[in-house]
């Protein structure tokens, strides 16, 4: 136990460790390279063992096995983690700004009294407190904020850290609890996928991603043209599924579908966090947007600042003249 120590919620979903949980320790990582503490890991399940190995980032995993932690629900999950955290008492407590980050965290901020900071997409330590960057209004707006009180509760945006590999070998703890965990008012019942629809953009090796930038529906036409031509398929933001331009199947972010393809080519997407949660694993991620201010450069591998609608039309033609000179020299 130490003052200068970062603990990292584990996220667990449908028996799997989500990605933002290596993102969380290594910026856990950083952070304690400044204060000089140990990174600990805690997993919330009824199995925590299976997921041990994968947290090898960490320096100290604590195990709280549980039947009542078997699926995530609040109250089990938010009495556990109060446990652990007033036994170690580490500097800052990271949570993902995931469904169940949001659930979590305020309430885990609220039974202990401590400060919450939502958004964080950048912390250091400064001093004897934490300086940390946060994003609000869909990214569009950041603040500095100074954290003095230890612990703090920060809840990080997915994709602001890169999940490093970590070699090495965690402590593994498992903890036993002082009261038994009883279930809550709220209680995990069935996880609703959606269905993969008429085309599955989560198995898309290329994504033509529109948004509202895209301005009106006819001109989706302009994005299925491209996507044939380069053998990809169109997906969306938020606002365009929204209007019932495209099916809740092609929507790509928090609320939709997480993608991994080859190249994601985003025109006139904004880069709200909501989206680039969704899409920020791509190996090649290219931006258009007229705004050179957008967000999505942040995300993006190259960016070009041009009209969606000028550029789409022409790679599209310079697309198809491509296809056709290699079948013809085939
Ligand atoms: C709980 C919650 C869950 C959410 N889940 C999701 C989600 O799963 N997926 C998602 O996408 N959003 C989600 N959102 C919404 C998200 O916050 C943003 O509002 C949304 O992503 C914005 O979509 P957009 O970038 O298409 O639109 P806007 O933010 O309006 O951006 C449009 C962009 O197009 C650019 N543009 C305009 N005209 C052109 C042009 N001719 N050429 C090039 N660029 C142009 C503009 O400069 C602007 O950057 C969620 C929000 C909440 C609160």
């Amino acid at each position: 136990m130490s003052a200068s120590d970062v603990l990292v919620l584990a996220e667990i979903q449908r028996g799997m460790l989500a990605d933002i949980t290596l993102e969380l320790l290594a910026a856990a990582r950083q952070l304690t390279a400044a204060t000089g503490g140990s990174v600990l890991c805690a997993v919330l399940s009824d199995d925590g063992q299976s997921h041990a190995s994968a947290l090898a980032a960490a320096d100290r995993v604590l195990l709280v096995n549980d039947p009542q932690l078997a699926a995530y629900a609040p109250e089990p999950y938010v009495a556990a983690l109060c446990e652990i955290v007033r036994a170690e008492q580490p500097c800052a407590v990271l949570i993902g700004g995931t469904s169940i980050g949001w659930d979590v965290a305020p309430l885990l901020a609220s039974r202990l009294d401590i400060p919450l900071v939502t958004g964080c997409r950048a912390i250091q330590a400064e001093g004897e407190g934490l300086a940390v960057t946060t994003a609000f209004c869909g990214g569009k707006l950041l603040a500095d904020v100074q954290v003095t009180a230890r612990p703090a509760v920060l809840m990080v945006l997915p994709g602001s850290c890169r999940a490093a590999a970590a070699p090495g070998r965690a402590q593994i703890e498992v903890r036993t609890l002082a009261a038994p965990l009883e279930s809550g008012a709220v209680r995990f019942q069935e996880w609703v996928l959606p269905a993969a629809g008429d085309v599955d953009i989560t198995q898309q090796d290329i994504l033509v991603a529109v948004g509202r930038g895209i301005q009106q529906q006819d001109n989706l036409a302009l994005a299925e043209e491209l996507a044939t031509a380069l053998g990809g398929a169109v997906c969306a933001s938020r606002p365009v599924v929204d209007q019932g331009w495209l099916p809740a199947t092609r929507q790509v972010g928090k609320s939709g579908m997480t993608v991994r393809p080859k190249l994601y080519l985003a025109f006139g997407i904004s880069g709200a966090p909501e989206h680039v949660e969704g899409m920020q694993s791509a190996e090649l991620i290219v931006a258009v947007n007229t705004d050179p201010k957008a967000p999505i450069f942040d995300a993006a591998h190259y960016g070009a600042e041009l009209d969606a609608l000028d550029l789409l039309p022409a790679l599209a033609e310079a697309a198809t003249a491509r296809k056709g000179e290699a079948s013809q020299s085939a």
